[in-house]
């Protein structure tokens, strides 16, 4: 995961002269360096900002440096905004508000007009704020002391949403064959999403993914059979199978790495010249932070590797998934979801097993081995990017996942089982109405909140399906959100 960091502007003016600049500029530099031991990425104090130039410079300083994935805002004194208009205009990276104060208390005995006038973000802060709604900049508001735990996990939170930005502007996805015949849903437009998230999305050959996987040699083979073991139960007596995964593993993985790619996707309607589909393989590829798709859905792909990204350490419990079945017991409404191989271990309640069984659907010589295990219980999300022709939608909906109610003996694949806000069929019937997929990227990891943060930054529709949905409101705010995002 590459080194990103934040940038620490803050707003003040002249007005004040010199020794209150040195304290604003001092205590922004403690803040900066108190407020990185907290927060996920560090926060380098930049500048006290009192001419427009200062401002220019900064941002246009912003926007070069791959390593800034953005910045945050703060005026601890008045800060005339239109000074701020150049910079704002120009500013391409993420931007947070964070409207906060570097005093917690009002003195009562120590407090006059100075103190008034050094300690003034209530004033400044609004006079930043109408600025970034004037020129309706995509940004982050978090309000609250700087050191509260709740405030520093929001602006964590809003930091990893920007990363995600980061990742999504310079993801590229490997296809191995085209989408599954006749499926709508995985289909989009690829100069629209490479022009609005940035990701470029291209096709290689299956014929050399085979090349690449004929010339892996058995040494190689060993030392990724030497993870597997240390870190999955073996429970077949088909090692063949194991070490082919193994092969095909480190085939994509070359490949992908050669090409700078972090996600890949592929179907098993194209499998020419290979035994199996990649099961265990694709799932170790996305244990270690690598985004994937089925039967071709590369906008799944590309959305796994992001979320994977915003979560815990850089590569979260996030995981591909598809709904499959429902359990519709009344008080015991439950999703299943599963894939027929692929879902990443990153979720799993405990330790996975490799096990190999018979795959139907495709052209499968021989049984692929893939990994068995249970989700684990937990609040998490689903989400879904779909293409509406000429714009994306985003769909997250609020989950909890519980300990599957049954063992499923004879289910030979990974599952997951969770209720959907606000109830199974009310969650169903939203979760249709806006066109969601039956591919998704589950998280344990990424809020919704995040997801929003993201979809802003990255100026696409977002849609948000919560306890409190109900499919007539739904159904209003897509009619308006379809007329506003026409006129946008
Ligand atoms: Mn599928």
């Amino acid at each position: 995961m590459k080194q990103y960091e934040f940038w620490f502007v803050v707003g003040s003016q002249y007005l004040y002269g010199p020794e209150v600049l040195e304290i604003v500029a001092a205590r922004a530099a403690e803040m900066a360096e108190q407020l990185s031991e907290k927060l996920p990425y560090k926060l380098v104090y930049k500048v006290t900002a009192k001419t427009n130039q200062e401002i220019a410079d900064v941002v246009k300083e912003a926007n070069y440096d791959d390593a800034c994935a953005g910045i945050v805002t703060w005026c601890h004194t008045f800060s005339p905004s239109k000074m701020w208009i150049n910079g704002l205009a120009n500013l391409q990276k993420p931007y947070c508000h964070l409207a906060t104060q570097y005093n917690k208390e009002i003195p009562n005995e120590e407090i006059g007009m100075d103190f008034m006038n050094l300690n003034q973000a209530a004033h400044g802060d609004r006079e930043h704020g109408f600025i970034a709604a004037r020129l309706r900049m995509p940004r982050k508001v978090i309000a609250g002391y700087w050191q509260d735990e709740k405030v520093q996990t929001r602006l964590g939170d809003w930091m990893k949403a920007a990363v995600g930005v980061a990742v999504s502007k310079s993801l590229k996805v490997m296809r191995f064959g085209d989408n599954m015949r006749e499926v709508a849903v995985t289909e989009g437009d690829k100069v629209e999403v490479q022009t609005k998230l940035g990701w470029q999305v291209n096709t290689w050959a299956v014929g050399d993914l085979v090349k690449e996987m004929n010339a892996v040699t058995e040494a190689e083979i060993d030392a990724l059979m030497a993870v597997y073991t240390a870190s999955y139960d073996v429970a077949t007596d088909n090692i063949d199978a194991i070490r082919y995964q193994a092969r095909e593993e480190i085939a994509i993985k070359k490949m992908m790495d050669a090409e700078g790619c972090k996600a890949f996707s592929n179907t098993f309607q194209d499998l020419y010249g290979m035994e199996q589909l990649p099961g265990l393989a694709s799932q170790h590829l996305m244990a270690q932070g690598y985004g994937y798709g089925g039967e071709g859905d590369w906008k799944v792909a590309a959305m796994t590797a992001i979320l994977k990204a915003m979560g815990e350490g850089g590569n979260g419990a996030s995981a591909f998934m598809e709904d499959y079945t429902y359990h519709l017991v009344e008080g015991q409404e439950y999703s299943l979801g599963a894939h027929m191989l692929e879902v990443c271990p990153s979720v799993a309640a405990g330790k996975p097993r490799i096990e190999t069984h018979h795959l139907g659907i495709g052209m499968n010589e021989k049984d692929p081995a893939r990994l068995v295990f249970e989700g684990k219980a937990g609040k998490a999300i689903v989400v879904s990017l779909i293409d509406m022709g000429g714009r994306l939608r985003l769909i997250v909906q609020d989950i909890e996942a519980v300990k599957p109610i049954m063992p499923m003996p004879n289910l030979p694949v990974a599952r997951v089982m969770w209720k959907a806000m606000p109830n199974l069929t009310t969650g169903v019937e939203c979760w249709i109405t806006a066109g969601g997929a039956h591919h998704t990227v589950l998280s344990y990891d990424v809020s919704a909140e995040q997801m929003r943060d993201w979809a802003r930054m990255m100026d696409i529709e977002f849609v948000h399906i919560t306890k409190d949905t109900t499919p007539e409101k739904l159904e209003e705010e897509l009619f308006l959100k379809d007329l506003a995002w026409k006129l946008k």
